[in-house]
């Protein structure tokens, strides 16, 4: 077990009660906001309600002062902010998508009533639309890894002991900090058993990536007996849907316990697993996460509605009321864990791959191709015709040129082998019933 310092309770209180609005550009966790989130980890459930709806006034306040995107949208539907004063008031606002966004200028969402060495991030597009933001507390590694990695303390771990864990990790974005080991998505595909070679020898007690990517990782451990052994006592997947036959076989492959966390790249870890796998509970006290039907009114626990979010940690580019474009379920009732943090449940989520003969593409992989191209393709859709052609179906911003078209095919041939790819650049492409465009069709199938 790691060794760390715990907090004193006057630095818990000083924490929870300093509620400067964060001022510096990235929401840093630096004191006092590290003691700021213990505390609220601590805090008794009427204590971070209180805090909650004193940030959302903050929030609401500063965007209608700052932010012209919200100040025109609150103005023109006639909206009083001032009636706003707790999160079962946020069904008074309208909701906002990427959309919202999209059709306008960078200064009229950002707050511009300071200077911010912005810095941006990007949705890899596993949606089939990259979306660039710049995120709140999210952003910063520490708190995501103590929202992320949460269920370590039903083990005995401590919050500030987190930071101390070894976690091996295969995402779409590198972190390398110290007791984190990072492969690219890309890394790993393109060469897998390189890969695990060296994660074996990083000996991680949490393994973490997608479900596909880690499904792929064991086919190739039990593919190759001499490849060395990776034995984390836990792994933790995200992103996808995780099936209960993948959840099986991960956890027999690696002999470990497997959590599912719900997380959107937007605003990073909202619910996490307890050892029940039952649903997320809702362990993000400064994300507010809302269910509610096509017209923004609550659903009732049980039913299904589209996810609202809103990022209370967000000065730089609000997002209140976002639609995330995933749809769930509430869950009030008492879960056998004890947490008394409800459950949420997603339906409909990424998870699917083509095969071209021997070869699998996987969703992530054609996300890591479109990521080049951000700033020119916005939307796409990679469609499987037969086991020898691909069609590319892509929303650009303007005519792509030889060159970048034939960038996008040879990237496509390595990862699928010399099969036909065919882009074409497209007006729309039309969402699934749960919102989200799907991004892999496989119309040889059909
Ligand atoms: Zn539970």
């Amino acid at each position: 077990m790691c060794q760390g310092k715990p907090l004193s309770v006057i630095e818990l209180f000083y924490g929870l009660f300093h509620m400067d609005i964060p001022k510096t550009p990235r929401n840093s966790l630096r004191k006092p906001q590290d003691i700021e989130m213990y505390a609220l980890y601590y805090a008794p459930r009427f204590i971070k309600e209180y805090w909650q709806a004193k940030r959302l006034r903050q929030l609401i306040k500063h965007a209608t002062r700052n932010i012209p995107l919200y100040r025109d949208l609150l103005a023109s539907k006639k909206i009083d902010v001032r009636r706003v004063r707790k999160p079962t008031d946020l069904r008074l606002l309208p909701i906002i998508t990427k959309e919202t966004f999209s059709g306008s200028s960078v200064d009229m969402f950002v707050d511009n009533s300071r200077t911010m060495n912005q810095v941006w991030s990007s949705t890899s597009g596993t949606s089939g639309k990259p979306f660039s933001f710049i995120p709140g507390l999210s952003g910063d590694l520490t708190y995501s890894d103590f929202i992320s990695f949460r269920f370590l303390l039903s083990y005995g771990w401590y919050p500030w002991e987190i930071s101390e864990i070894k976690i091996a990790r295969i995402k779409m974005h590198r972190d390398n900090r110290e007791n984190r080991f990072f492969v690219s998505v890309q890394e790993f595909f393109s060469d897998p058993d390189a890969s695990i070679v060296r994660i074996a020898e990083f000996k991680p007690l949490v393994l973490e990536g997608f479900p596909s990517v880690l499904l792929e990782l064991v086919r190739r451990v039990e593919a190759n007996p001499s490849l060395p052994k990776i034995a984390p006592r836990f792994a933790v997947v995200m992103g996808e849907v995780l099936t209960v036959a993948a959840r099986e076989r991960i956890s027999k492959a690696l002999g470990c316990e497997v959590y599912n966390r719900y997380s959107t790249e937007e605003m990073g870890t909202l619910g996490m697993e307890c050892g029940q796998h039952d649903g997320f509970h809702l362990i993000n006290d400064v994300v507010l996460v809302e269910v509610t039907d096509d017209t923004g009114a609550p659903a009732a626990p049980g039913e299904q509605g589209k996810i609202l979010l809103t990022d209370l940690s967000n000065f730089n580019m609000p997002l209140i009321r976002y639609d995330v474009g995933d749809s769930g379920f509430i869950i009030k009732d008492a879960c056998a864990c004890g947490q008394l943090a409800p459950r949420i449940k997603i339906a409909g989520r990424h998870s699917a791959s083509l095969s071209f003969g021997a070869r699998r593409i996987f969703h992530l992989e054609c996300a890591a191709i479109f990521e080049a191209f951000s700033g020119i393709v916005l939307q796409y859709q990679v469609v499987k015709r037969s086991d020898s052609e691909l069609l590319l179906r892509l929303v650009t911003s303007r005519e792509l040129t030889e060159a970048e078209t034939l960038d996008i095919t040879k990237a496509f041939h390595a990862i699928a082998g010399e099969i036909r790819v065919v882009p074409e650049r497209v007006k729309l492409i039309e969402s699934s019933p749960t919102g989200k465009s799907q991004t892999i069709v496989d119309m040889s199938a059909v």
